[in-house]
């Protein structure tokens, strides 16, 4: 049963990747997140995590779309998403999970200044910031990907959580 609160969940997912909110999810949304990371935290196009950002971009952007762009047209309309993304993902989040992972471990790397392979929940804070997460929401979110508690989020977290956010059910 399809119900208007999914529904509604559906629309706030796809918003989320919709970075320039023109309808259509396509690689400019991918790489103008990256470009919004790397500002964020002041980080040069052409570094190691820069390069290593936008690579992850590509690589989340040829994977959603191998499951999403029934057309071809190198763009994911809304219908794409839901029938296409969203039904087959939910039967399988660690497929989602995969496609996602190079982009999100190489924005912990850049929200990461020490190296240690995690962020702080503030960071992270920053991190939704720049991918145009309201901040009361991304304040909620973010302490809540900190599911041990420890006040850093880390890539088992953020994968996870980001599997099960996208994972609608139904
Ligand atoms: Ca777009
Ligand atoms: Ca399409
Ligand atoms: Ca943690």
């Amino acid at each position: 049963m399809v119900s208007s609160e999914y529904e509604r969940r559906i629309a706030a997912r796809f918003a989320v990747f919709d970075q320039d909110g023109n309808g259509f999810i396509d690689r400019e949304d991918f790489s103008g997140a990256a470009k919004a990371l790397l500002a964020e935290f002041g980080t040069a196009a052409r570094s190691d995590k820069g390069q290593a950002l936008y690579i992850g971009a590509e690589a989340f952007w040829q994977g959603l779309a191998g499951i999403a762009d029934r057309d071809g047209d190198q763009l994911i309309s809304r219908e794409e998403f839901v029938n296409g993304a969203v039904k087959r993902l939910r039967d399988n989040p660690e497929r989602f999970a995969e496609i996602g992972r190079p982009f999100l471990h190489a924005t912990l790397d850049v929200a990461d200044p020490d190296g240690d392979g995690s962020a702080t929940v503030e960071d992270t804070v920053r991190v939704l910031g720049a991918l145009g997460v309201p901040h009361e929401v991304a304040v909620t979110a973010a302490s809540t990907l900190d599911t041990d508690g420890d006040g850093k989020v880390g890539e088992a977290e953020i994968v996870s959580a980001f599997a099960r956010y996208f994972t609608v059910p139904e």
